[in-house]
């Protein structure tokens, strides 16, 4: 019997935990605590505890299959290569789309992207973080030059007061939420804005439950209680920002006192200026945020808020201050920086600058890779298959799961079956790879080397424990194989991860100085430009990163969400996660331990209106909104705001987003996920 031990990166949630997988005969069979990562010191939540449950699930994918008279069938790497390679050639440029993935490693994320804008020569290429942060990483590019997290995940806890808006840490990211109650334990307070009473709401000294949407009012409010009292950091922005003078004259208005923003919210206005009180006279304040701010038509407004607050009371660039907003995904902020988005090459260098082409084909030995503009983001990909069939003719999907994951799925399943080819790669046979006509099966985080970036820019490794189950590949295999067939031999020469990174290190500014050696035990945060340079753990501290350094305040008037309740649906529907659970359910629901936590969904209602209604806790109920209905069970709880209800959206069999809303962000193009009217019905006793 051989046993070993293997130091990796936890693959769900955007702190990037580490942990040892246990080998035995070599098969991963446990996690076992890897004391001195400095992320968690040792520490997981119950995902990262179980996070070897489901590494050799029975279903897991073992070999090509292409689909014949609607039945997959088995077939050769060769046969599967072959066929994908022959429709990619076929539908060149616009008329086909890749979707990246933020569950895979960077090295897979730059080939994706190099591989749909070099064989498949087309701009679109995008992923999911166009559903949880896309807002995220305009809004702070706007406002500071960069679009990411602005401090370390260790920084929270110096921080005197902690405003935490639109994020269930203590259960969505649980080992920042360890760093909330150190911060807790030395005294801080704690501000928390949500509809729901969440564990983490439950930290709090004051708590403010606001109706969702309601966001940029919040913060207006609490501006024009600085301002009005001259509790502004004068220093900070008249040196380090610009237009305040224009953030001032919207802040200022009679829409935004306490009085009026209370009417918004729905939150009392003595509670809210005891918050912003608190707020203003912090020393070192930092601000927390998630999806809860993010996923609205609103979301990049909401974030540019959060910035503009946060230079106005002088809390960045220091420790215990900045915008914490906290990723998702394991890897969504790597996949961001290796640019599988559709309008940036890695690094965020812009597709339609044509020195930054030049760049790339330089770089890449090709002078026709796709042309220099903005691609098709998921969301409006997803719009233009369903409502202007043809025009997208073929889709690439590595590792993402749109029939789960996405905003009205009605609308998300007809646009997928308007596809005439549609290749998924992924480790278990999703909802998504279902459709497909070719299956790809592809090694999961245990079975490959690679890296991946947490929320706080931290570039971790992956170190492989196991081989993966029968034919399946890493993904850089299977991408680096398809490239070849297709004729790019010279641009997809890899045989390692390892060399790949090597690229990206050479075309990617802020990962210039990263190398694997480099990486070792603690990983690096980026900005990390030579091989001497330490990592950045705090941006800002001097200047922003814009041209001239200054951070730019941004005014901003609250808009309601796209649809509100009326007559016919009289609540608003909110959606998130659950602790035991993760995104589309394809890996916590393969791990007997986390699903046996939590099944299945619920929808979570009010006393109150349940009593309006006649519902009874844990009676199915059917929530309808104009796109769809499910059949769910109801929790009556007060800790939910009345005129509220909240969905987990792990669940197929009674999926949040056959009843989300796909109105988007202009600028982001995110999804309003969490505000929807929606309508609440008993059902009938047979
Ligand atoms: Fe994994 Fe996140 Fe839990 Fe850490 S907090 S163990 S990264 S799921």
């Amino acid at each position: 019997m051989e046993m070993k031990y293997v130091p990796t990166t936890c693959p769900y949630c955007g702190t990037g935990c580490g942990f040892n997988l246990v080998v035995k005969d070599a098969k991963v069979v446990g996690v076992a605590p890897w004391h001195r990562n400095p992320v968690n010191e040792g520490k997981v939540c119950p995902k990262g505890n179980y996070a070897w449950e489901f590494i050799n699930a029975e279903d897991r994918l073992t070999t090509p299959l292409i689909k014949k008279d609607g039945t997959f069938v088995e077939a050769s790497w060769d046969e599967a290569l072959d066929l994908v390679a022959s429709k990619l050639k076929q539908y060149q440029g616009e008329q086909s789309a890749a979707l990246s993935s933020a569950r895979v490693s960077n090295e897979e994320n730059y080939l994706m992207q190099k591989f749909a804008r070099v064989a498949m020569k087309t701009p679109n290429i995008d992923h999911c973080a166009r559903l949880c942060h896309a807002s995220t990483v305009v809004g702070l590019a706007g406002a500071f030059g960069s679009g990411a997290m602005t401090q370390s995940i260790k920084d929270i806890a110096d921080a005197d007061v902690l405003f935490i808006i639109g994020t269930n840490t203590l259960e969505q990211h649980p080992l920042i939420g360890r760093r909330i109650m150190q911060a807790k334990k030395r005294g801080a307070k704690i501000i928390a804005a949500d509809p729901r009473y969440t564990p983490t709401a439950k930290l709090a000294d004051i708590y403010m439950p606001f109706y969702s949407g309601t966001d940029v009012a919040l913060f207006n409010s609490f501006m024009q209680y600085i301002i009005a009292n001259d509790l502004q950091d004068k220093e900070f922005v008249e040196k380090r920002t610009k237009d305040y003078d224009k953030l001032k004259e919207v802040v200022m208005k009679p829409e935004y006192s306490f009085e009026n923003v209370s009417k918004i919210t729905g939150v009392p206005a003595e509670t809210i200026k005891a918050a912003a009180e608190l707020y203003a006279n912090a020393k070192a304040a930092n601000v927390l945020y998630s999806m809860g701010i993010t996923q609205h038509t609103v979301g990049v407004d909401n974030v540019k808020s959060v910035a503009n607050l946060q230079m106005l009371t002088g809390n960045l660039g220091r420790p215990g201050t900045g915008v914490c907003a906290l990723r998702g995904q394991n890897n969504v902020q790597g996949a961001c920086d290796m640019g599988a988005l559709a309008n940036v090459y890695s690094g965020y260098q812009s597709v339609i600058v044509p020195e930054m082409r030049k760049k790339m084909q330089d770089m890449w030995g090709i002078e026709d890779i796709a042309e220099g503009k903005v691609g098709l983001p998921v969301t409006r990909l997803i719009n233009v298959l369903a409502d202007e069939p043809g025009k997208v003719k073929a889709a690439y999907i590595m590792g993402e799961n749109p029939m789960v994951s996405d905003p009205d799925l009605h609308h998300v399943e007809k646009g997928l079956r308007n596809l005439e080819f549609l290749v998924v790669q992924d480790i278990f046979l999703n909802e998504t790879a279902a459709l497909a006509d070719v299956v790809l099966p592809a090694a999961c985080y245990a079975e490959k080397d690679g890296t991946q970036t947490s929320t706080e820019r931290r570039v971790q490794l992956w170190r492989k424990a196991q081989e993966p189950p029968g034919q399946a590949k890493a993904d850089w295999e299977i991408i680096t194989a398809l490239a070849q067939k297709m004729g790019y031999e010279k641009q997809f020469p890899y045989t390692s991860a390892e060399e790949v990174f090597k690229e990206v290190a050479k075309v990617t500014p802020s990962y210039g100085g990263m190398s694997y050696e480099r990486l070792g035990i603690e990983g690096l945060c980026w900005p990390c430009p030579t091989p001497e340079h330490p990592g950045t753990p705090i941006l800002h501290k001097e200047k922003f990163a814009h041209p001239d350094g200054l951070g730019i305040f941004t005014p901003i008037e609250w808009k309601p969400p796209a649809e509100v309740p009326d007559e016919e649906y009289p609540l608003i529907l909110t959606t998130g996660r659950c602790i035991w659970q993760w995104h589309t359910g394809t890996m916590t629901r393969r791990s007997q331990s986390l699903e046996r936590e939590e099944p299945t969904g619920w929808i979570e209602i009010n006393p109150e209106d349940a009593k309006a209604l006649g519902i009874k806790d844990k009676e199915m109920v059917l929530a309808k909104t104009r796109r769809g209905e499910v059949q769910v069970g109801a929790r009556v709880t007060d800790e939910i705001k009345k005129g509220v209800v909240f969905m987990p959206f792990h669940y197929i069999e009674c999926a949040a987003n056959f009843l989300t809303n796909n109105a988007l962000d202009p600028v982001a193009s995110i999804p309003e996920f969490k505000a929807c009217a929606v309508r609440i019905e008993k059902i009938a006793e047979a």
